[in-house]
This record gives structure tokens, sequence and C-alpha cells, in this order.
């Protein structure tokens, strides 16, 4: 799986970062950046809480 983010959604409360800081994070600019292009497998369920738990509505998965 893929995860995309849609910036203009994304208030940048790092909550995705905490579940999964092996697949998001802060960039220098404090915009989340999606770090992993392929979700790791050991990573997919978290990425999917953050994705139901993004309180913008800002994630998507895509295949
Ligand atoms: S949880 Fe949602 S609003 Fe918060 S940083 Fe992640 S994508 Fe942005």
């Amino acid at each position: 799986m893929r995860v995309v983010v849609d910036k203009n959604l994304c208030e940048a409360n790092a909550l995705c970062v905490e579940n999964a800081p092996d697949v998001f994070a802060l960039d220098t600019n404090e915009e989340l950046e999606v770090t992993a292009g392929q979700v790791p497998h050991d990573a997919e369920d978290r990425v999917r809480t953050s994705i139901a738990q993004c309180p913008r509505a800002a994630l998507s998965e895509r295949e």
C-alpha cells in the first residue's frame, strides 16, 4: 500500500508521526511528509490507524 497526504487539509499536528514515524515526518517547513514510498508491511496497520484517526481526514490509502 501507499499513503498520500492532502497538504491543503493537513494541520501538521504530527499525530500520524507518533503512530508511524517510519512512514511520516515533519519536514523543515513543519509540513507533513510521507517518507515511505511503499508502506512497509509491518507498518500497514499503524498507517491505517493514522488514516482513520487523522482529525483533518488528510490521509488516503492508495494501491
Ligand atoms: S494526523 Fe492528519 S492533520 Fe495531523 S499531521 Fe498527520 S495528516 Fe496532518
